[in-house]
């Protein structure tokens, strides 16, 4: 059996082999950790880490000081929310505007942050999964601390605009974080030309490996006051604690490296062209296809589509040859209705029948009309069954 055909490069990308070759001496002979100070197989590790840390700074525009190393983006939303509420709370600001689209790991942080007496207003988004920012500027209240709105959405992958919002909080001096998981790599990021003070990152949404992510903070104009959430040794200037996962994060490095070498645009005009691809053929084969969200304001490489009478269950269970889902692989632990096509006001039809396909950098021509000729015979069985 030949393996199936990966679409489901929002749930996380294959490690690039270019990557794994420069993470590999870091587990054999530069085993060293990166705090020890005294001996040369410390100074390896912590020379490669400070490597990594500019080529992932250099990936949003960010210098290397402002970047703490996590175990990946949902440690680095949980840092961001917690660890700036921590803060702002004792002095008296207490209120946090999101989104009804956020990640879990935005959303739970933020349930969490309701249940210990801090005030949450979640924006909803327009029909086409995009935020107003009118609607953001309209939630800020006097005690305001932060503003956290992702740039692109994992599940519809649509584009939040971030740059207006961060127009916004700056003029009212209100703290800005963006999720960035889905968007490194796939479209330009500036935090100061965009006005972010804290930015996550994932290693392996951008063809590292899992494990790793980093965040971002801001240290000058304004300095962002973080609470340390994990305690100890003093890692990461005591904003994280605990030993560095040195190849990762070298991997980490390595992967931002290619995406500046390539040129991001161009990889980017590749991806989309795979992802229309798959779109037309689709929908020149088969009635009653239907675009979850903007199709313009999206990220390249997402396409999520419902097939009018098909449940999203059926189709995925029929087509093990290809590898792709219901929306996201991280609600998968507790497979509830997608609470981001319920924001998008879609009929419980639409809903239901909601599939998400995501092209990599690995994907090719080939793949597509595979996948495109299986996703139809599926769906007209289904339908005529
Ligand atoms: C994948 C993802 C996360 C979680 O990242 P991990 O590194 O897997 O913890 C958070 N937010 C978004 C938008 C994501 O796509």
């Amino acid at each position: 059996m030949t393996a199936p055909i990966y679409l489901d490069a929002q749930a996380t990308t294959p490690v690039d082999p270019r990557v794994l070759e420069v993470m590999m001496p870091y587990f054999t002979e530069k085993f060293g950790n990166a705090a020890s100070r005294t001996h040369a197989y410390g100074w390896a590790a912590s020379a490669a880490v400070d490597k990594a840390r500019e080529g992932v700074a250099r990936a949003v525009g960010a210098v290397p000081e402002d970047i703490v190393f996590t175990s990946g983006a949902t440690e680095s939303n949980n840092l961001a929310l917690s660890g700036v509420m921590e803060e702002a709370a004792a002095r008296g600001r207490d209120h946090v505007v999101t989104t009804a689209i956020e990640h879990p790991s935005v959303l739970d942080v933020c349930a969490r942050l309701e249940r210990v007496g801090l005030r949450v207003t979640r924006v909803p988004v327009e029909p086409d999964g995009i935020v107003d920012p009118e609607r953001v500027a309209k939630a800020l209240e006097e005690r305001t601390a932060l503003v956290s709105v992702m740039l692109a959405n994992n599940e519809i992958g649509t584009l939040q605009p971030v740059r207006e919002i961060g127009r916004i909080t700056r003029e009212r001096g209100v703290l800005l974080h963006t999720d960035a998981a889905q968007a490194v790599g796939k479209l330009p990021i500036d935090v100061d030309a965009m006005g972010i003070d804290l930015l996550s990152m994932s290693a392996h949404k951008l063809y590292g490996p899992k494990g790793v992510g980093a965040l971002y903070v801001r240290t000058r104009r304004p300095r962002v006051a973080l609470a340390a959430q994990i305690h100890g040794g003093g890692h990461e200037r005591g904003r994280r604690s605990g030993t560095l996962d040195v190849p990762g994060i070298v991997g980490f490095g390595a992967a931002c490296a290619l995406l500046q070498g390539e040129g991001g645009a161009e990889e980017s005009r590749r991806v989309r062209a795979l992802r229309d691809q798959l779109l037309s053929r689709l929908e020149s084969a088969l009635p009653g296809v239907a675009v979850n969200g903007d199709l313009e304001r999206r990220l390249p490489g997402n396409l999520n589509v419902s097939f009018e009478g098909v449940e999203s269950g059926a189709l995925l269970g029929g087509l093990p040859g290809l590898a792709f889902s219901s929306g996201s692989a991280c609600a998968s632990a507790k497979p509830e209705p997608s609470h981001v096509l319920a924001a998008l006001g879609l009929p419980e039809a639409r809903r239901r029948g909601a599939v998400r396909f995501g092209v990599s950098r690995f994907t090719t021509p080939e793949e597509i009309e595979r996948a495109s000729e299986l996703l139809v015979a599926k769906v007209r069985e289904l339908r005529s069954g």
